[in-house]
């Protein structure tokens, strides 16, 4: 064990409020490729970058483009619970998490049984008719033909997802908020802290740890008691869960 492991571990011990704040690379031990990795989706060439793909604007001018790449990218519905979204699940029937707030869309935490968890970005697994609200669920988007058309309408159906220039959902981000504002350690995961406002919700923690476990290195690294460098799978396979 290393000297790393051993401080995390003696962090969750004595930790009674934990909040774990995601990004994509909680998930990427699961199969599903981030955005900034360097075998991220930004270092792929597309006809269109995809920080433009995935806005509201691409959404509404180039629906057709959107869905092709989204369908194919972002929808990963075979990919299954890595050892991150099993272990905070397992914190959680614990008693020592309070809740993981994602930036994640792909559903994963609630897969591996995670119960309280704010989805700051949406999810692919909730779908609506922007005419008339009918939902649908992630297969129906994935398997339909070009745009998915609404089956009682026929109007263009819309993924519960954040895209860029939409704002969040405000009763998530209340929730989010005041988890963060409550916990006693913070485990900041898998995350390039460059999306906003997501990113910067980590400032109203008010607690003893902050713990940060990422490949590259963040901005809130100076701010860490302790920062490791690795993948958050491996890395929080390695604690053991106590319970008093
Ligand atoms: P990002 O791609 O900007 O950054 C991912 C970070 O995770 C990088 O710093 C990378 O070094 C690190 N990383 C990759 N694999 C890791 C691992 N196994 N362990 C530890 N660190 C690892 O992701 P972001 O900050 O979440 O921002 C991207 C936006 O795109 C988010 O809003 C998110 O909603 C969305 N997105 C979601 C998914 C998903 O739902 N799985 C996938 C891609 C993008």
């Amino acid at each position: 064990m290393t000297d790393e492991i051993k401080k995390l571990q003696e962090i969750i011990d004595n930790s009674r409020n934990i909040v774990f704040f995601g990004g994509a690379g909680v998930s990427t031990e699961s199969g599903i490729p981030d955005f900034r990795s360097v075998d991220g989706l930004y270092n792929l060439k597309y006809k269109y970058p995809p920080e433009q793909i995935v806005s509201h604007t691409f959404f509404i001018s180039r629906t057709e483009d959107f869905y092709e790449f989204y369908k194919d990218k972002m929808m990963c519905l075979d990919a299954k619970p890595n050892r991150a979204h099993i272990f905070l699940a397992q914190l959680e029937r614990a008693g020592k998490l309070s809740a993981v707030v994602t930036q994640n869309i792909d559903g994963l935490h609630q897969l591996a049984g995670s119960k309280r968890v704010y989805e700051l970005h949406g999810s692919i697994h909730r779908n609506y008719c922007t005419y008339c609200g009918k939902s649908f669920n992630a297969e129906f988007v994935k398997k339909s033909v070009g745009v998915p058309k609404c089956t009682e309408c026929h109007h263009i159906v819309k993924p519960d997802v954040v895209l860029y220039e939409e704002g969040l959902d405000e009763k998530t981000v209340r929730g989010a908020v005041n988890a963060i504002s409550k916990a006693d350690t913070l485990i900041i995961a898998g995350t390039s802290l460059a999306v906003y406002p997501a990113a910067g919700f980590i400032n109203y923690f008010r607690g003893s740890n902050i713990v940060l476990i990422n490949l590259s290195s963040t901005s809130a690294d100076a701010h860490a008691d302790l920062a490791i460098k690795g993948k958050v799978g491996e890395v929080l396979s390695q604690i053991k869960i106590k319970t008093d």
